[in-house]
């Protein structure tokens, strides 16, 4: 049974793009960060989840762009932030070293960072990169939520092996890293999303559906 749950991501609106985490508005409330190697199905994942079509531009350029994207909510507390991809071949050293320096500094500093959402495809999870980001991530005690994207493309029992492979790689860490297939064609996995993200948002019961919220798959 699907239950539908509130989308309060679907009116995030665009704020700002940010070179630097200097530039990113100030450090109060909750947010939510979306990571991955490009073309993991970062900007695909976030359309889906928020209807914001302009995302998509930024993926056409890949390792051009490293700039930090910044979406806010309605409630405006509440932010969503797009951090470059990472791993594309042709970005020039000097971007990725710059970024790498700006991607720890934004781990390290941004106190309103309630979780890190990792994306990776469910063909090819496990990658140099996203384990260096998970680990990364998990010695600050962060919450990571990871989507293995593109599911449509395995049948079922693939997608179930890889999950179960990434769950037995993290096993020991499960009190703080979860995880869940994720098709942004099949917009499948989508409520699985919300319900992380209302956690780490400080959303109340009423948009988790108080007692009713058995659809979890
Ligand atoms: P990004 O670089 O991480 O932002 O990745 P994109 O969202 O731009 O997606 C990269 C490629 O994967 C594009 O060709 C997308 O059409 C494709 N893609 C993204 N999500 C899905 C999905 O759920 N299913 C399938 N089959 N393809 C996808």
């Amino acid at each position: 049974m699907t239950i539908m749950l509130k989308n309060p991501y679907a009116q995030a609106t665009f704020l700002k793009s940010a070179a630097l985490v200097s530039q990113l508005p100030e450090d109060t409330g909750f947010e939510v960060a979306f990571a991955g190697r490009s073309n993991a199905g970062k900007s695909s994942a976030l359309n889906c989840l928020t209807n914001i079509r302009q995302l998509a531009k930024t993926s056409r350029t890949p390792g051009r762009t490293q700039l930090i994207n910044v979406f806010s909510l309605a409630d405006e507390t509440k932010r969503l932030i797009d951090l470059p991809g990472y791993g594309y071949a042709k970005v020039p050293f000097q971007v990725k070293r710059d970024w790498q320096k700006n991607l720890a500094h934004y781990l390290d500093v941004r106190q309103s960072l309630r979780g890190l959402i990792l994306l990776m495809d469910s063909r090819h999870p496990l990658k140099e990169l996203d384990q260096s980001m998970i680990e990364w991530g998990l010695s600050r005690q962060l919450p990571i939520h990871i989507l293995l994207t593109k599911a449509d493309k395995l049948s079922r029992l693939q997608a179930r092996n890889a999950q179960l492979l990434v769950e037995k790689h993290y096993e020991l860490m499960a009190d703080l890293l979860s995880v869940q297939l994720f098709s942004s064609l099949k917009k499948q996995g989508v409520e699985e999303l919300i319900k992380t993200l209302n956690q780490w948002m400080g959303f109340g019961e009423e948009l988790t559906g108080g007692d009713n919220d058995g659809g979890e798959r």
